[in-house]
């Protein structure tokens, strides 16, 4: 159920937008998800598609763009793409490692008129 949540704090900015900027209607919201940010996919376009339904967004054109992991050692500087939020540097076998892109959820664009 997290991702009606998700959903419904992501209504929240459009509607924010919406009103600083004066829109009538909004045609495209553009989302960028990090592989690791622990949102099902499918399951958040699920949510936000109900949460639409008879509604001004319901024309809304939704992109959920998956943003891919990205590591690095902090001992050896390598950069590579992790599996899961824990993967050690496959280079020197480190744990000391940081996430460095994957684990964001954020609204990139919202489009309208
Ligand atoms: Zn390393």
């Amino acid at each position: 159920m997290h991702e009606f949540s998700l959903a419904q704090h992501i209504f929240e900015i459009i509607e924010e937008t919406k009103q600083t900027h004066h829109l009538h209607a909004i045609e495209q919201v553009v989302l960028e998800i990090g592989q690791l940010a622990g949102v099902e996919i499918p399951a958040l376009y699920m949510a936000i598609q109900s949460g639409c339904l008879d509604t001004p967004l319901a024309k809304c054109h939704f992109v959920l763009s998956v943003v891919p992991a990205e590591s690095c050692c902090l001992l050896c500087h390598t950069i590579f793409s992790p599996e899961e939020l824990y993967s050690p540097c496959p280079h020197c076998g480190s744990f000391s490692t940081e996430i460095t892109q994957g684990k964001q959820l954020k609204v990139k664009s919202i489009t309208g008129e």
